[in-house]
């Protein structure tokens, strides 16, 4: 046996032992006629003495070992001497005296450290040594998490009598909003499959099909402009069930993320049980987006009707066009402000709201003092009844800072949102707080102002809330749709709906959505036929397990859970991938290159 137990796991009760251990050189002290070499493998690191004279050919091996050198040590458990146990190490009370030691394998020094918790290492160097930075413990511990994850969820899931089915990824457009990977086919010349964006059509296929509840572990492929909760491909819980209303679904995935975290992350809090239920509109109103971080509760409030009895011309003016005011109290920041410190202040956060597409920012603060005055130049605008009544509104209180925004409800909610964001960063939020929530009542579609038609939502095969299915004639614009997204400390963590399984339902999406009946038929025929024979209702939901692992452990972005991931240009620069490919190859596929000159290549 190479190794008969691992570097975690030996204790004092194992004293006496002979054992064989493999694994990393974590680190190696030379204290002459000893050598003391920390041996490291996924489980843990064990101490290995070696002693020159009980064991000179193993010392010799020892003094010509280097970091990250791969051994085989054989030797005997032994009882730290006395004052040298270490407590920070599981097996901190033993140490392995060695009789033998073989090179398994030598190792260059690596470009960083993989011993230790460094600051900062490049990121780029880190991605070009992925297999390094893999050893990393807290890669190691990111990828264990991740696999317990993923584990919970199959034991979770097939409990419930879901069946794990596979979709295929070569396939045909499936749109959740991005473009398509294709891939040319060699025997099929001049056709392409689409990688799917999600295994939406498939998964809706199966129930059918009759399998009633599906899951999937499934790689998504998504053509769009990367961040740092996006990767080109990335994997989903994909999940459906047949014959379900939107709460049967929400209620089940709702106890599914409870009982993750509570049994894989028991450290971590979570905010509200049940989960809160913000509906969309809500959403945008207070906090600017649909996907809000509720860990803390600066809100956007309308104080139109205050706004529009001041004096201050905007205000009057826009609310008088229909324009709300919204107003957002930032608890004791301008308490302790000089008036140049405030002002300074002021001008970066109005910086802010410009570059979120608003003409300003209005501001004002409230004074410590009960008989001080209002700062900021609208409060002048204010006579003292309005200014009591807006204290009464915002629950303002001394030393406060009231931020005003009035413009169309896009912008409102951009700037709204940017303030959040900012004000954010100070906030210390605690990783450990998950604050789940749903966000529900989406609309069916928005606006595309740009190409004059309706973008679905969530995507094509939403079904509309019963309630609002006549609208789809009517007022497509006003439909809610029966959409629910998961979100968490800002991230969506998943999203479903109940969807169409209705022909004529599923027709009236398409000329709404810009796509001619011709060109329906062609992408997504299959579908509608399968709609005539006994299509059951149904719904689900997908996670983004790469967001959901990025949560549970606290890393700053997917990529610290991804164990190759690509970097933000969308390239594995350990791989070189993606690149060229040989004229033969193209060449089979009928392919020919129509490059953009070298100088006007992005
Ligand atoms: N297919 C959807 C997505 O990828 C999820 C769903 O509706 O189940 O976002």
């Amino acid at each position: 046996m190479m190794k008969t137990h691992t570097c975690g796991e030996l204790r004092e009760k194992d004293a006496g032992t002979s054992v064989a251990l493999a694994g990393w050189v974590n680190r190696r002290r030379d204290q002459g006629g000893l050598i003391f070499i920390d041996l490291r493998d996924r489980w843990g690191i064990t101490q290995v003495v070696v002693d020159l004279e009980a064991a000179p050919a193993a010392h010799a091996i020892a003094d010509s070992a280097r970091n990250e050198f791969v051994l085989q040590v054989r030797g005997k458990v032994r009882i730290r001497p006395q004052g040298t146990a270490n407590p920070d190490l599981a097996t901190g009370d033993i140490d392995i005296v060695a009789d033998e030691i073989l090179i398994l394998n030598r190792s260059r020094t690596p470009p960083f450290y993989i011993n230790k918790e460094e600051g900062h290492v490049d990121e780029a160097l880190r991605m070009r040594h992925r297999y390094l930075d893999l050893r990393r413990e807290p890669m190691q511990a990111n990828i264990l998490l991740r696999h317990k994850t993923v584990k919970f969820i199959r034991d979770f899931l097939d409990a419930e009598d879901f069946v794990e089915i596979e979709t295929p990824i070569l396939f045909k457009t499936t749109p959740e909003g991005a473009r398509d990977f294709l891939v040319p086919s060699r025997l099929q010349p001049g056709s392409f499959y689409a990688l799917p964006q999600s295994p939406q059509q498939l998964k809706q296929l199966l129930m059918v099909g009759g399998f009633e509840r599906y899951f999937q572990i499934a790689r998504c492929f998504r053509d769009e402009d990367l961040r740092g909760d996006r990767q080109p491909e990335f994997t989903q819980l994909d999940l459906e069930m047949s014959f379900v209303e939107r709460e049967d679904v929400m209620r089940l995935m709702e106890a599914l993320a409870i009982a993750i975290v509570k049994q894989l992350t028991p450290q971590k809090r979570l905010i509200a049980e049940p989960f809160r239920r913000i509906r969309y509109q809500d959403a945008l109103e207070s906090y600017g987006s649909d996907r809000p971080d509720i860990r803390f509760d600066l809100r956007a409030v309308d104080i139109s009707s205050i706004a529009g009895r001041s004096a201050f011309p905007v205000f009057v003016e826009n609310v008088s066009s229909g324009k709300k005011v919204k107003c957002m109290r930032v608890p004791g920041v301008a308490g302790a402000l000089s008036g140049t410190q405030l002002r300074k202040v002021a001008k970066d956060l109005e910086n802010m709201a410009r570059g979120a597409g608003a003409k300003g920012l209005a501001y004002i603060t409230i004074p410590v003092d009960p008989e001080g005055e209002l700062r900021g130049p609208i409060g002048k605008f204010f006579n003292v009844e309005l200014k009591l009544e807006l204290i009464e509104a915002m629950g303002a209180q001394g030393g406060d800072l009231l931020l005003f925004m009035s413009d169309q409800d896009e912008i409102v909610y951009a700037v709204t949102d940017a303030l959040r964001n900012h004000f954010k960063a100070d906030l210390d939020l605690d990783d450990d707080l998950l604050a789940f929530c749903w966000v529900i009542d989406f609309p069916e579609f928005i606006r595309d102002q740009e190409n004059d038609r309706w973008d679905p939502s969530q995507h094509m095969f939403t079904m509309p809330l019963p309630e609002d299915l006549h609208l789809l004639d009517s007022d497509p614009g006003a439909a809610r749709g029966s959409q629910y997204d998961l979100v968490c400390n800002g991230y969506e963590v998943g999203g479903g709906s109940i969807r169409i399984h209705d022909r004529a339902i599923q027709e009236k999406i398409f000329p709404l959505i810009g796509q001619t009946m011709e060109h329906a038929m062609a992408e997504f025929g299959h579908m509608l036929e399968a709609f005539e024979y006994g299509a059951p209702p149904h719904g689900g939901m997908a996670w983004g397990i790469d967001r959901l692992v990025m949560l549970l452990a606290g890393a700053p972005n997917i990529r610290e859970v991804i164990a190759f991931p690509k970097t933000q240009g969308g390239t594995d620069i350990m791989a070189n991938a993606p690149s060229t490919a040989e004229a033969e190859q193209l060449g089979e596929l009928h392919i020919q290159l129509d490059l953009p000159e070298p100088e006007a290549a992005l």
